[in-house]
């Protein structure tokens, strides 16, 4: 059984409406599906506005769904007593891509790692404070660490504050929201190793919102590519990096840049912009930008094509094939 498993999840926005603006809706997520298996790192990626972080904040319970379910261990979100609830809230922490502003500057590490397990009991002194000192080692940052101030960190060291904070109450689950896009070039490999290492030694699973697909490729063993609101392809990393049948999977992937002076981008990296989500295209979203784009497209909304045992996508080109 899964995990983590997010059902048909929809949010969508009112804005406007007021003087100067008139009213619409925005269907930031609409009917996305997928499922993380336990000790899974299953990775989230799309343009920004595609729908990722809001998915992110739904499962955080920072946002309520419009509609469909997330359900944790098999128990759906929406029908836990608060008990239930505080039991998730306990299993399921985030790390955010900025540790500049996650971690309040005027806590002392000690206190920011604490806050967590206080909220969540009333533990002695003696034990919170050994608790704190195991994350703080598990992260590699030493005891003396609990008594200074953020600022007195560097940025890579920040993200490991912040990572031990998420593993204060021992959790199942971390959101990593873009947990590396904030730090110095030099010192991201190192906070990824460190993800790895406690993944393997807690059997963390991971949901990781990320642009940056190198790391999705090598940090991920299942991805879902989001486009204006909905996945549009989805399966094992190596699988979609290796085989994009999404035309623009294969157009997001032929946009990333290659250390090589003479690397041009090829024809069918991406053009154009994404549209606004107040006025989503119709049929297919993707079809304005899409080289491959047909009548049909403009009309209908193409339906998942299995490619495989776990390998989908959604576009009218696979019902040709
Ligand atoms: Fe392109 Fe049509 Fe496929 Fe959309 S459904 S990605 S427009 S070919």
């Amino acid at each position: 059984m899964s995990l983590l498993e997010i059902r048909d999840l929809k949010k969508h926005f009112r804005v406007g409406g007021g003087l100067l603006s008139t009213a619409g809706t925005v269907k930031a997520v609409n009917g996305v599906s997928f499922a993380v298996g336990e000790g899974e790192t299953f990775a989230l990626v799309g343009e920004s506005g595609c729908g990722k972080t809001t998915i992110a904040k739904m499962v955080l319970m920072l946002e309520r769904p419009t509609s469909g379910a997330i359900l944790f261990d098999g128990e759906d979100l929406a029908s836990m007593g608060s008990a239930g609830v505080k039991a998730y809230r306990r299993q399921v922490q985030t790390v955010f891509q900025d540790p500049y502003a996650s971690l309040n500057p005027r806590l002392r590490v000690r206190t920011i790692i604490a806050e967590p397990i206080l909220a969540h009991g009333r533990p002695e002194r003696a034990t919170l404070r050994k608790r704190v000192e195991e994350v703080l080692d598990v992260v590699g940052l030493p005891k003396t660490a609990a008594d200074l101030f953020p600022h007195e960190f560097s940025g890579g060291q920040r993200q490991r504050v912040a990572i031990a904070r998420a593993l204060a109450l021992n959790p199942r689950c971390i959101v990593l929201d873009e947990p590396i896009s904030a730090l110095d070039v030099s010192i991201r490999a190192q906070i990824l190793n460190l993800l790895a290492d406690i993944q393997e030694r807690f059997r963390l699973t991971y949901l990781i919102i990320a642009h940056d697909l190198a790391l999705v490729e090598h940090f991920s063993t299942r991805v879902g590519v989001m486009y204006l609101g909905n996945m549009v392809e989805a399966g094992p990393t190596s699988e979609v990096f290796a085989h994009p049948r999404h035309p623009y999977t294969q157009a997001l992937l032929a946009s990333v840049p290659r250390p090589d002076p003479d690397h041009r981008p090829p024809a069918d990296a991406i053009r154009g912009e994404i549209a606004s989500a107040m006025a989503p295209p119709s049929g297919c979203k993707f079809h304005p930008r899409c080289p491959h784009a047909m009548p049909v497209c403009n009309t209908e909304f193409p339906g998942w094509r299995n490619l495989g045992a776990t390998h989908a996508a959604a576009c009218h080109l696979l019902e040709l094939t």
